[in-house]
């Protein structure tokens, strides 16, 4: 369990996790440097690029699946 209060977790560097503000040039990353850190991890597959999961289509299809109760347990 994480102690969290509403906070922002979109306000975190992807990279490093270091904390960056919206208006920072960089957002969502704190520096040029984590941003080209970022896009080399893309690059190298680290990413799944095309994830299911950022799919709508397929978001709307597991909310089908999972939220139907309808998973033969009787
Ligand atoms: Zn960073």
């Amino acid at each position: 369990m994480t102690p969290r209060k509403k906070t922002l977790k979109s306000l975190r560097c992807p990279t490093c996790g270091m904390l960056v503000q919206p208006k920072d040039e960089d957002f969502p990353f704190c520096s040029d440097r984590c941003r080209k850190i970022d896009l080399g991890k893309w690059a190298m597959g680290v990413y799944k690029i095309g994830s299911p999961i950022l799919d709508p289509e397929v978001l709307e299809d597991l909310g089908g699946f999972g939220g139907g109760g309808d998973s033969g347990d009787e």
